[in-house]
């Protein structure tokens, strides 16, 4: 069936997506357009890494985000955008306008000499003119690659250069919070970098005056002067690629992971209009940034496939005040709400006066992405802000994973805080032990693999196959290899443990970083925190906590009391083998530009090390790496 409904018709469909997964997929893709059908569903090999979905179906993924809805859902609004400054008006664009907008912008690239396969690099605020751009780039067969506005120079040259971009796609400024940030000033220093590109278009976002470099920059506007309406949408092979997306950096340094058209087209839709249980005429608002995966599959192309109205915000959750978010819900009418426990935990320590002043009675469905969600957050999350009526998604996925691949389905399948729960159709986890045994049953501890594919995994890492081999399939023969610790508890359920690189080893003991931290920000003056190993003579590894408190919230008399105080929650949360051996309190943890802590760094600064941190051209504040080293715990 397209759409479960109920737990039985989740055990329906998640027996037949095993059991006969070809069948499967093939009927969720028979409601797409497709101007071929495929010839076979699934052709794959683990082992040097290939696979096709849908091979020889020909289709534009565009056709299925837009024309297709224009019969019945052409007045519809599609995507409805909040600027950053509340005083400034929202854009509605229906379906037959975005279409129009969609194909008037396709065509400025086609006459800036874009042909399909060429790569096209944006760099842009939350604005419409961004998923514009993207659909654009989709609809003649250029490959997208966004890169988040927030990034510097150095990490954008790199993206480009790596992807071989010719053209760029940037806007003068970008409005956020209280700051503009001068996207074309950084762009024009990391052109200097990038011989490969002939050509930016630039959007004039704000009145600023920006330098134009003659024969070189070119006014968006001033483009779509220039061309027609109209335009055909291309057609692309299934597995003709869709977008270059770098990962995050939490770990190392960015993949340019590829995903192709037909398979991730399917799974989006699949996904969104399930995990979320999606109605017509919902209200659907995610917070992320479409710089990242999340953007990609659900702001943009997961609800457009759907046809539903999706919401885009250009600001940031404090902007002008911490109920920013509350607002919008209440005055758009907002139903579902995506956002990440990153976002969670800074509003939560705002206090609950914000929320106070919000009904928030739109409310059906919450969801949350990016990271491990604490006990805390969840809860807050849960009660506060979806009153206890709302489910909330978990939803455990990664850039290379395209779509949602554990999660609850809102309403379907029980909840459980902290939980991604359970696979959904089509995805087959399994742990694995240290030598690459499939750990059966419950109760059990290891590595996420995922043992058979699905139709939006990773194709290829940009320009380097073997990196996308010996990173997702070497590590284990004949599985994809996620990175992620995870356990399956007891009823079946699964947790995401943190990354495998941050499972500590305390004397023989496995402890997930995430359950540590979910313990240690149960203390009440805490507002959150990073946990990592660091070598200790005589346990193998010591566990090491940064933690970030709320002054305003601590009542013991001195940072010693608080530091025992801290241990002690941990002490009675898991017990003594969890109690960390030191703790830092500190003003900040350095975050990845995504709201993610980076562990990497941490763990080295603990082990003593005070250069030499790898890749850091997304680390989001450096100043906070320099206090953290500045006040370091020796030997406690
Ligand atoms: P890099 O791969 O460059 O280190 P990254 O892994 O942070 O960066 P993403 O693809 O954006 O880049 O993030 C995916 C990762 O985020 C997952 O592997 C997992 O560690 C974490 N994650 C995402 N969603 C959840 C979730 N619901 N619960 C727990 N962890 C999550
Ligand atoms: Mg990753």
């Amino acid at each position: 069936m397209n759409k479960m409904n109920n737990l039985e018709d989740y055990a329906i469909d998640y027996r037949k997506s095993v059991t006969e997964p070809e069948k499967f997929w093939a009927y969720q893709a028979e409601r797409f357009v497709w101007r071929k059908k495929w010839d076979t569903v699934l052709e794959y090999d683990f082992e040097d890494y290939n696979v096709e979905w849908y091979k020889n179906g020909k289709l534009n993924i565009t056709e299925n985000c837009l024309d297709r809805h224009l019969l019945n859902r052409s007045d519809k609004t599609a995507i409805h955008w909040v600027p950053n400054d509340p005083k400034e008006q929202d854009r509605i664009f229906t379906y037959k306008q975005l279409h129009e907008e969609v194909s008037r912008f396709a065509n400025v690239l086609k006459n800036n000499g874009v042909q399909k396969g060429d790569r096209v690099c944006l760099y842009m605020p939350m604005v419409p003119e961004l998923a514009i751009a993207v659909l654009a780039c989709a609809r003649i067969g250029a490959i997208h690659s966004v890169v988040f506005g927030g990034f510097s120079a150095d990490a954008l040259a790199g993206r480009i250069n790596d992807a071989e971009a010719k053209i760029l796609l940037t806007a003068n400024f970008g409005p956020r919070g209280s700051k503009k940030i001068g996207l074309k000033n950084i762009a024009d220093e990391a052109l200097e970098n990038c011989p490969g590109i002939e050509t930016a278009i630039v959007l004039q976002r704000t009145d600023d005056a920006v330098e134009m470099k003659a024969g070189r920059d070119k006014w968006w506007h001033e483009e779509l002067e220039k061309v027609e309406t109209f335009c055909e949408p291309e057609i692309m092979d299934s597995e003709d690629p869709l977008f270059i997306l770098y990962t995050s950096g939490s770990t190392g340094k960015p993949k340019g992971v590829v995903h192709t058209t037909g398979g991730y087209m399917v799974y989006t839709a699949y996904t969104f209009r399930n995990v979320f249980q999606y109605q017509e005429d919902d209200i659907y608002w995610c917070t992320a940034d479409i710089g990242w995966i999340t953007g990609h599959s659900y702001i943009v192309y997961g609800p457009l496939l759907e046809g539903a109205t999706s919401v885009m915000f250009e600001g940031v959750p404090t902007f002008p005040d911490a109920g920013r978010f509350w607002r919008i819900i209440d005055r758009l009418g907002v139903n579902t709400f995506y956002t990440a426990p990153t976002a969670i935990r800074a509003l939560m320590a705002q206090g609950l006066e914000y929320v106070e002043l919000y009904k928030l009675d739109s409310l059906k469905v919450l969801g949350t992405v990016g990271e491990p969600i604490n006990r805390e957050a969840w809860d807050w999350y849960h009660h506060h802000i979806g009153k206890n009526q709302c489910p909330i998604v978990d939803t455990w996925w990664q850039t290379e994973t395209g779509g949602i691949m554990i999660s609850p389905i809102a309403g379907v399948l029980p909840t459980k805080p902290t939980y991604a729960t359970l696979p959904l159709p089509g995805i087959q986890p399994v742990l694995l032990d240290s030598e690459g045994n499939e750990l059966k049953g419950n109760g059990v501890e290891g590595n996420l693999c995922i043992k058979f594919p699905w139709p939006s995994m990773i194709r290829t890492t940009w320009g380097d196959h073997e990196r996308c081999k010996n990173t997702y399939f070497s590590t284990y023969k004949g599985y994809y290899f996620t990175g992620d610790g995870c356990r399956r508890d007891e009823d079946g359920y699964y947790r995401i443990m943190g990354r495998v690189d941050d499972v500590i080893n305390v004397s023989g003991h496995r402890l997930g970083t995430a359950e540590v931290e979910n313990a240690i920000n149960m203390h009440e003056a805490v507002v959150e925190s990073a946990v990592v190993g660091y070598p200790h003579d005589i346990k193998g590894q010591g566990i090491y906590a940064y933690v970030v408190c709320d002054a305003a919230k601590m009542e013991v008399s001195t940072m010693d009391d608080l530091k025992a105080e801290i241990a002690a929650t941990v002490n009675e949360k898991i017990g003594p083998i969890a109690r960390p051996d030191k703790i830092q309190i500190v003003r900040g943890l350095p975050k990845t530009r995504s709201g993610k802590i980076m562990r990497r760094i941490l763990r080295k600064i603990a082990a003593g090390e005070t250069s030499n941190f790898g890749d850091t051209s997304t680390l989001l504040d450096p100043s906070i790496v320099e206090a953290i080293k500045e006040g370091v715990v020796r030997d406690q």
